[in-house]
Protein backbone atom coordinates (compact mmCIF):
# COMPACT_ATOMS: atom_id res chain seq x y z
CA UNK A 1 0.00 0.00 0.00
CA UNK A 2 0.96 4.05 -0.95
CA UNK A 3 2.43 5.71 1.97
CA UNK A 4 2.71 8.91 -0.05
CA UNK A 5 0.69 11.94 0.97
CA UNK A 6 -1.92 12.40 -1.95
CA UNK A 7 -2.70 15.76 -2.62
CA UNK A 8 -5.71 16.37 -5.17
CA UNK A 9 -4.93 19.76 -6.90
CA UNK A 10 -7.22 21.24 -9.27
CA UNK A 11 -5.88 23.98 -11.73
CA UNK A 12 -2.73 22.60 -11.13
CA UNK A 13 -1.37 24.00 -14.94
CA UNK A 14 -1.92 27.17 -14.25
CA UNK A 15 0.33 30.04 -13.35
CA UNK A 16 -0.22 29.48 -9.13
CA UNK A 17 -0.76 25.29 -9.44
CA UNK A 18 1.81 25.08 -10.99
CA UNK A 19 3.81 26.39 -8.91
CA UNK A 20 2.31 24.22 -6.36
CA UNK A 21 2.78 21.19 -7.48
CA UNK A 22 6.09 21.93 -8.57
CA UNK A 23 6.58 22.59 -4.68
CA UNK A 24 4.82 19.31 -4.05
CA UNK A 25 6.71 16.89 -6.22
CA UNK A 26 10.03 18.31 -4.76
CA UNK A 27 8.86 15.80 -1.83
CA UNK A 28 9.30 12.08 -3.06
CA UNK A 29 6.51 11.46 -0.64
CA UNK A 30 4.25 13.74 -2.31
CA UNK A 31 1.87 12.16 -4.84
CA UNK A 32 -0.10 15.04 -6.92
CA UNK A 33 -3.41 14.51 -9.03
CA UNK A 34 -4.00 17.65 -10.71
CA UNK A 35 -7.21 17.99 -12.84
CA UNK A 36 -6.97 21.02 -15.22
CA UNK A 37 -9.30 21.61 -18.11
CA UNK A 38 -6.24 23.17 -19.80
CA UNK A 39 -7.29 26.44 -20.67
CA UNK A 40 -5.47 29.14 -22.66
CA UNK A 41 -3.78 30.21 -19.56
CA UNK A 42 -2.82 26.57 -18.84
CA UNK A 43 0.48 25.89 -18.91
CA UNK A 44 1.30 21.69 -18.93
CA UNK A 45 5.17 22.70 -19.78
CA UNK A 46 5.26 24.09 -16.36
CA UNK A 47 5.47 20.98 -14.87
CA UNK A 48 8.03 18.86 -17.01
CA UNK A 49 11.74 18.39 -15.80
CA UNK A 50 9.98 16.84 -12.43
CA UNK A 51 9.71 13.30 -11.59
CA UNK A 52 6.43 12.19 -13.18
CA UNK A 53 6.08 9.04 -11.12
CA UNK A 54 4.60 10.68 -8.32
CA UNK A 55 1.96 13.44 -10.73
CA UNK A 56 -0.64 12.36 -12.55
CA UNK A 57 -2.73 14.77 -14.92
CA UNK A 58 -6.25 14.28 -15.26
CA UNK A 59 -7.09 16.87 -17.81
CA UNK A 60 -10.78 17.84 -17.29
CA UNK A 61 -13.19 20.39 -16.37
CA UNK A 62 -14.20 20.36 -12.49
CA UNK A 63 -17.69 20.54 -13.69
CA UNK A 64 -17.73 16.77 -15.21
CA UNK A 65 -18.95 15.39 -12.04
CA UNK A 66 -18.34 11.98 -12.88
CA UNK A 67 -14.45 12.45 -13.59
CA UNK A 68 -14.28 14.20 -10.21
CA UNK A 69 -15.81 11.44 -8.05
CA UNK A 70 -13.87 9.50 -10.19
CA UNK A 71 -10.99 11.02 -9.13
CA UNK A 72 -12.03 10.90 -5.32
CA UNK A 73 -12.52 7.29 -5.39
CA UNK A 74 -9.66 5.84 -7.29
CA UNK A 75 -6.81 8.41 -5.91
CA UNK A 76 -8.23 8.73 -2.52
CA UNK A 77 -6.42 11.85 -0.97
CA UNK A 78 -5.41 13.06 1.69
CA UNK A 79 -5.85 16.91 1.33
CA UNK A 80 -7.30 18.64 -1.68
CA UNK A 81 -6.19 22.50 -2.56
CA UNK A 82 -8.71 23.86 -4.64
CA UNK A 83 -7.13 26.83 -7.23
CA UNK A 84 -8.76 25.88 -10.99
CA UNK A 85 -11.02 29.14 -11.77
CA UNK A 86 -10.94 32.12 -14.16
CA UNK A 87 -8.75 34.63 -13.31
CA UNK A 88 -8.62 37.28 -15.54
CA UNK A 89 -10.90 40.51 -14.32
CA UNK A 90 -10.92 41.91 -17.74
CA UNK A 91 -12.77 38.65 -19.49
CA UNK A 92 -15.34 38.52 -16.19
CA UNK A 93 -16.45 41.93 -17.96
CA UNK A 94 -16.34 40.50 -21.25
CA UNK A 95 -17.64 37.10 -20.86
CA UNK A 96 -18.78 36.35 -17.01
CA UNK A 97 -20.26 33.56 -17.87
CA UNK A 98 -17.19 31.51 -17.85
CA UNK A 99 -16.59 32.89 -14.76
CA UNK A 100 -19.87 31.91 -13.19
CA UNK A 101 -19.34 28.08 -14.73
CA UNK A 102 -16.19 27.52 -13.27
CA UNK A 103 -15.58 29.89 -10.18
CA UNK A 104 -18.90 29.00 -9.11
CA UNK A 105 -20.49 26.14 -10.06
CA UNK A 106 -17.10 24.24 -10.39
CA UNK A 107 -16.89 25.32 -6.77
CA UNK A 108 -20.25 24.21 -5.36
CA UNK A 109 -19.40 20.38 -7.52
CA UNK A 110 -15.46 20.74 -6.23
CA UNK A 111 -17.04 21.30 -1.71
CA UNK A 112 -20.05 18.72 -2.65
CA UNK A 113 -18.36 15.56 -4.39
CA UNK A 114 -15.95 16.53 -2.07
CA UNK A 115 -17.88 16.23 1.19
CA UNK A 116 -19.22 13.18 -0.44
CA UNK A 117 -15.83 11.45 -0.80
CA UNK A 118 -15.19 12.83 3.17
CA UNK A 119 -18.32 11.44 4.37
CA UNK A 120 -17.16 8.05 3.42
CA UNK A 121 -13.79 8.34 4.94
CA UNK A 122 -13.05 6.83 8.39
CA UNK A 123 -10.39 7.50 11.06
CA UNK A 124 -6.98 9.50 11.34
CA UNK A 125 -7.52 9.91 7.64
CA UNK A 126 -10.83 11.37 7.82
CA UNK A 127 -9.68 13.03 11.19
CA UNK A 128 -6.84 15.20 9.18
CA UNK A 129 -8.34 15.62 5.95
CA UNK A 130 -8.74 18.79 4.70
CA UNK A 131 -9.77 21.16 1.78
CA UNK A 132 -8.12 24.52 0.68
CA UNK A 133 -9.73 26.94 -1.43
CA UNK A 134 -7.63 29.03 -2.80
CA UNK A 135 -9.25 32.42 -3.19
CA UNK A 136 -8.64 36.71 -4.02
CA UNK A 137 -7.98 39.86 -2.16
CA UNK A 138 -10.30 41.19 -4.58
CA UNK A 139 -13.29 39.39 -2.61
CA UNK A 140 -13.14 42.65 -0.11
CA UNK A 141 -13.41 45.63 -2.75
CA UNK A 142 -11.38 48.22 -2.64
CA UNK A 143 -9.99 50.12 -0.01
CA UNK A 144 -9.75 54.00 0.13
CA UNK A 145 -8.30 54.63 3.60
CA UNK A 146 -4.66 54.42 3.54
CA UNK A 147 -4.34 54.13 6.69
CA UNK A 148 -5.92 50.76 6.80
CA UNK A 149 -6.03 46.91 5.74
CA UNK A 150 -8.78 44.54 5.06
CA UNK A 151 -8.12 41.58 7.89
CA UNK A 152 -10.16 38.64 7.42
CA UNK A 153 -13.18 40.32 9.47
CA UNK A 154 -13.53 42.66 6.52
CA UNK A 155 -17.03 42.72 4.52
CA UNK A 156 -17.12 41.22 1.64
CA UNK A 157 -17.45 43.38 -1.25
CA UNK A 158 -17.19 42.45 -5.19
CA UNK A 159 -17.11 44.95 -7.37
CA UNK A 160 -15.84 42.89 -10.77
CA UNK A 161 -17.50 40.10 -12.36
CA UNK A 162 -14.50 37.76 -11.28
CA UNK A 163 -14.40 38.80 -7.60
CA UNK A 164 -18.08 38.51 -7.20
CA UNK A 165 -17.76 34.67 -8.02
CA UNK A 166 -14.73 34.12 -5.71
CA UNK A 167 -16.78 35.55 -3.16
CA UNK A 168 -19.50 33.42 -4.01
CA UNK A 169 -17.18 30.56 -3.69
CA UNK A 170 -15.94 31.67 -0.44
CA UNK A 171 -19.51 31.80 1.09
CA UNK A 172 -19.66 28.65 -0.19
CA UNK A 173 -16.58 27.27 1.48
CA UNK A 174 -17.82 28.76 5.08
CA UNK A 175 -21.77 27.18 4.52
CA UNK A 176 -20.14 23.89 3.72
CA UNK A 177 -18.24 24.04 7.34
CA UNK A 178 -20.95 25.90 8.97
CA UNK A 179 -23.77 23.34 7.62
CA UNK A 180 -22.20 20.03 7.14
CA UNK A 181 -19.01 20.49 9.52
CA UNK A 182 -16.86 19.99 5.94
CA UNK A 183 -13.16 20.69 6.80
CA UNK A 184 -12.48 23.36 4.39
CA UNK A 185 -10.08 26.82 4.76
CA UNK A 186 -9.92 29.76 2.53
CA UNK A 187 -7.17 31.31 1.55
CA UNK A 188 -7.40 35.57 0.36
CA UNK A 189 -4.06 36.20 -1.29
CA UNK A 190 -3.32 39.63 -2.72
CA UNK A 191 -1.63 40.02 -6.55
CA UNK A 192 1.09 37.01 -7.35
CA UNK A 193 3.81 37.31 -9.67
CA UNK A 194 6.47 35.10 -10.71
CA UNK A 195 6.97 32.84 -13.43
CA UNK A 196 4.89 30.83 -15.87
CA UNK A 197 2.23 33.90 -16.07
CA UNK A 198 -0.19 34.15 -18.71
CA UNK A 199 0.98 37.40 -20.87
CA UNK A 200 -2.30 39.36 -20.13
CA UNK A 201 -1.52 39.62 -16.55
CA UNK A 202 0.46 43.26 -16.16
CA UNK A 203 3.67 41.95 -15.00
CA UNK A 204 4.29 39.76 -17.54
CA UNK A 205 2.40 42.00 -20.66
CA UNK A 206 4.67 44.84 -19.41
CA UNK A 207 7.53 42.75 -20.66
CA UNK A 208 6.48 41.70 -23.49
CA UNK A 209 5.46 44.90 -24.41
CA UNK A 210 8.26 46.38 -23.99
CA UNK A 211 10.24 43.87 -25.81
CA UNK A 212 8.11 44.14 -28.93
CA UNK A 213 8.55 47.99 -28.71
CA UNK A 214 4.80 48.18 -28.04
CA UNK A 215 2.88 51.18 -26.44
CA UNK A 216 2.31 50.16 -22.52
CA UNK A 217 -1.60 50.37 -21.72
CA UNK A 218 -2.03 51.75 -18.41
CA UNK A 219 -5.28 51.79 -16.73
CA UNK A 220 -6.82 55.51 -15.89
CA UNK A 221 -3.90 57.52 -14.33
CA UNK A 222 -2.63 54.09 -13.02
CA UNK A 223 -2.44 55.31 -9.26
CA UNK A 224 -4.10 52.00 -8.65
CA UNK A 225 -2.54 50.37 -5.96
CA UNK A 226 -1.72 46.42 -5.46
CA UNK A 227 -0.23 44.56 -2.93
CA UNK A 228 2.17 42.40 -4.54
CA UNK A 229 3.58 38.92 -3.51
CA UNK A 230 6.06 36.13 -4.86
CA UNK A 231 3.81 33.04 -6.03
CA UNK A 232 6.53 31.41 -4.04
CA UNK A 233 5.29 33.18 -0.98
CA UNK A 234 1.57 32.37 -1.95
CA UNK A 235 2.31 28.53 -2.18
CA UNK A 236 4.04 29.12 1.43
CA UNK A 237 1.21 30.28 2.58
CA UNK A 238 -1.15 28.15 1.22
CA UNK A 239 0.73 24.72 2.89
CA UNK A 240 1.15 26.84 5.76
CA UNK A 241 -2.05 26.98 6.24
CA UNK A 242 -2.86 23.38 4.89
CA UNK A 243 -0.61 22.39 8.12
CA UNK A 244 -1.70 24.40 10.91
CA UNK A 245 -4.77 26.58 10.28
CA UNK A 246 -7.90 26.08 11.73
CA UNK A 247 -10.91 24.81 10.32
CA UNK A 248 -13.89 27.45 8.75
CA UNK A 249 -11.42 30.00 8.72
CA UNK A 250 -10.08 32.38 6.39
CA UNK A 251 -6.72 33.33 6.18
CA UNK A 252 -5.26 36.70 4.00
CA UNK A 253 -1.77 36.01 2.25
CA UNK A 254 -0.26 39.04 1.13
CA UNK A 255 3.19 40.42 -0.23
CA UNK A 256 3.17 43.89 2.50
CA UNK A 257 4.18 45.40 -0.57
CA UNK A 258 2.06 47.82 -2.22
CA UNK A 259 2.67 49.21 -5.17
CA UNK A 260 0.92 51.29 -7.81
CA UNK A 261 -0.02 50.17 -11.06
CA UNK A 262 2.60 52.75 -12.31
CA UNK A 263 5.84 52.01 -9.95
CA UNK A 264 5.41 48.53 -10.85
CA UNK A 265 5.67 49.45 -14.48
CA UNK A 266 8.59 51.80 -13.95
CA UNK A 267 10.27 48.95 -12.23
CA UNK A 268 10.24 46.69 -14.79
CA UNK A 269 11.24 49.08 -16.79
CA UNK A 270 14.19 50.38 -15.43
CA UNK A 271 15.80 46.67 -14.82
CA UNK A 272 15.00 46.10 -18.78
CA UNK A 273 17.10 49.85 -19.84
CA UNK A 274 19.72 47.92 -17.53
CA UNK A 275 19.93 44.18 -18.81
CA UNK A 276 18.41 44.88 -22.79
CA UNK A 277 18.78 48.84 -23.61
CA UNK A 278 16.46 49.71 -25.90
CA UNK A 279 18.51 51.67 -28.91
CA UNK A 280 17.03 54.83 -28.55
CA UNK A 281 15.09 56.03 -25.55
CA UNK A 282 13.93 54.33 -22.25
CA UNK A 283 11.25 51.86 -22.06
CA UNK A 284 8.94 53.86 -20.02
CA UNK A 285 9.16 56.40 -23.00
CA UNK A 286 6.20 53.57 -24.47
CA UNK A 287 3.54 53.93 -21.72
CA UNK A 288 -0.28 55.09 -23.17
CA UNK A 289 -3.03 55.82 -20.78
CA UNK A 290 -5.96 54.09 -21.71
CA UNK A 291 -9.70 54.64 -20.50
CA UNK A 292 -9.74 53.16 -17.11
CA UNK A 293 -11.61 49.32 -16.93
CA UNK A 294 -15.15 49.85 -15.03
CA UNK A 295 -15.34 49.73 -11.64
CA UNK A 296 -11.69 49.61 -11.16
CA UNK A 297 -10.82 49.08 -7.57
CA UNK A 298 -8.55 51.81 -6.49
CA UNK A 299 -6.80 49.72 -3.42
CA UNK A 300 -6.14 46.39 -2.41
CA UNK A 301 -4.65 45.91 1.10
CA UNK A 302 -4.12 42.94 2.98
CA UNK A 303 -3.64 42.55 6.81
CA UNK A 304 -1.66 39.61 7.43
CA UNK A 305 -1.50 39.26 11.06
CA UNK A 306 -3.92 36.72 11.36
CA UNK A 307 -1.16 34.73 9.15
CA UNK A 308 2.13 36.01 11.38
CA UNK A 309 -0.11 35.22 14.72
CA UNK A 310 -1.33 32.10 14.26
CA UNK A 311 0.54 30.18 11.73
CA UNK A 312 4.16 31.60 12.09
CA UNK A 313 3.73 32.87 8.26
CA UNK A 314 5.03 35.54 6.55
CA UNK A 315 6.49 36.34 2.87
CA UNK A 316 10.35 36.47 3.05
CA UNK A 317 11.14 36.91 -0.92
CA UNK A 318 11.86 40.30 -0.96
CA UNK A 319 10.14 42.52 -4.49
CA UNK A 320 13.84 43.68 -5.59
CA UNK A 321 14.79 40.47 -5.68
CA UNK A 322 12.08 38.64 -6.71
CA UNK A 323 10.59 41.03 -9.73
CA UNK A 324 14.57 40.78 -11.16
CA UNK A 325 14.56 37.11 -11.48
CA UNK A 326 11.07 37.20 -12.89
CA UNK A 327 12.00 39.68 -15.37
CA UNK A 328 15.02 37.51 -16.28
CA UNK A 329 13.05 34.49 -16.61
CA UNK A 330 10.34 35.74 -18.81
CA UNK A 331 13.95 36.75 -21.01
CA UNK A 332 15.24 33.74 -20.56
CA UNK A 333 11.34 32.50 -21.92
CA UNK A 334 10.47 34.17 -25.32
CA UNK A 335 8.88 31.35 -25.90
CA UNK A 336 6.21 31.42 -23.45
CA UNK A 337 5.78 35.08 -23.52
CA UNK A 338 5.25 35.20 -27.59
CA UNK A 339 4.76 32.06 -29.15
CA UNK A 340 2.97 29.48 -26.64
CA UNK A 341 0.55 32.34 -25.37
CA UNK A 342 0.48 34.16 -28.74
CA UNK A 343 -2.28 31.69 -30.54
CA UNK A 344 -4.62 32.45 -27.04
CA UNK A 345 -4.28 35.79 -26.43
CA UNK A 346 -7.73 37.57 -27.33
CA UNK A 347 -5.65 40.58 -27.59
CA UNK A 348 -8.53 43.14 -28.80
CA UNK A 349 -8.66 44.68 -25.83
CA UNK A 350 -5.89 48.14 -25.47
CA UNK A 351 -5.82 47.12 -21.69
CA UNK A 352 -5.44 43.99 -20.77
CA UNK A 353 -4.04 44.50 -17.43
CA UNK A 354 -5.10 42.67 -14.50
CA UNK A 355 -5.63 44.47 -11.21
P1 LIG B 1 -4.63 30.87 -14.01
O1 LIG B 1 -5.68 31.48 -14.86
O2 LIG B 1 -3.20 31.06 -14.36
O3 LIG B 1 -4.87 29.29 -13.90
C1 LIG B 1 -6.12 28.74 -13.63
C2 LIG B 1 -6.08 27.26 -14.01
O4 LIG B 1 -7.37 26.70 -13.69
C3 LIG B 1 -5.84 27.03 -15.50
O5 LIG B 1 -4.85 26.03 -15.70
C4 LIG B 1 -7.20 26.55 -16.02
O6 LIG B 1 -7.12 25.61 -17.08
C5 LIG B 1 -7.80 25.91 -14.77
N1 LIG B 1 -9.27 25.91 -14.83
C6 LIG B 1 -10.08 27.01 -14.97
N2 LIG B 1 -11.37 26.62 -14.98
C7 LIG B 1 -11.36 25.26 -14.85
C8 LIG B 1 -12.38 24.29 -14.81
N3 LIG B 1 -13.67 24.62 -14.91
N4 LIG B 1 -12.03 22.99 -14.67
C9 LIG B 1 -10.73 22.62 -14.58
N5 LIG B 1 -9.71 23.52 -14.63
C10 LIG B 1 -10.03 24.82 -14.77
O7 LIG B 1 -4.94 31.39 -12.53
P2 LIG B 1 -3.94 31.62 -11.31
O8 LIG B 1 -3.42 32.99 -11.37
O9 LIG B 1 -3.00 30.48 -11.23
O10 LIG B 1 -4.97 31.55 -10.10
C11 LIG B 1 -5.22 30.33 -9.40
C12 LIG B 1 -6.23 30.59 -8.31
O11 LIG B 1 -5.73 31.58 -7.43
C13 LIG B 1 -7.55 31.12 -8.84
O12 LIG B 1 -8.58 30.54 -8.08
C14 LIG B 1 -7.48 32.63 -8.58
O13 LIG B 1 -8.75 33.16 -8.39
C15 LIG B 1 -6.65 32.65 -7.32
N6 LIG B 1 -5.86 33.89 -7.12
C16 LIG B 1 -5.00 34.35 -8.07
C17 LIG B 1 -4.24 35.50 -7.83
C18 LIG B 1 -3.23 36.01 -8.83
O14 LIG B 1 -2.67 37.09 -8.60
N7 LIG B 1 -2.95 35.29 -9.90
C19 LIG B 1 -4.40 36.18 -6.62
C20 LIG B 1 -5.29 35.68 -5.67
C21 LIG B 1 -6.01 34.53 -5.92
Amino acid sequence: MSTKTKYLITGGCGFIGSCLVRKLLDDDNNFIVNIDKISYASNKNSIQGHDNKNYTLIESDINDAGVVEDALKSHSPNYIIHLAAESHVDRSIDSPDNFINSNIIGTYNMLQYSYGYWSSMEGLKKKNFKFIYVSTDEVYGSIVDENCSFDEESPIRPNSPYAASKASSDLLARAWYKTYSFPVIVTNSSNNYGIWQFPEKLIPLVIKKCLKEQKIPIYGNGKQIRDWINVEDNVDGILAVLNNGRLGERYNIGGLNELTNLEIVEVICKFLDEIRPRNIGKYFDLIEFVKDRPAHDFRYSLSINKMIKEINWKPVIPFEDGIKETVKWYLDNENWLFYETQERYDGNRLGQIKK
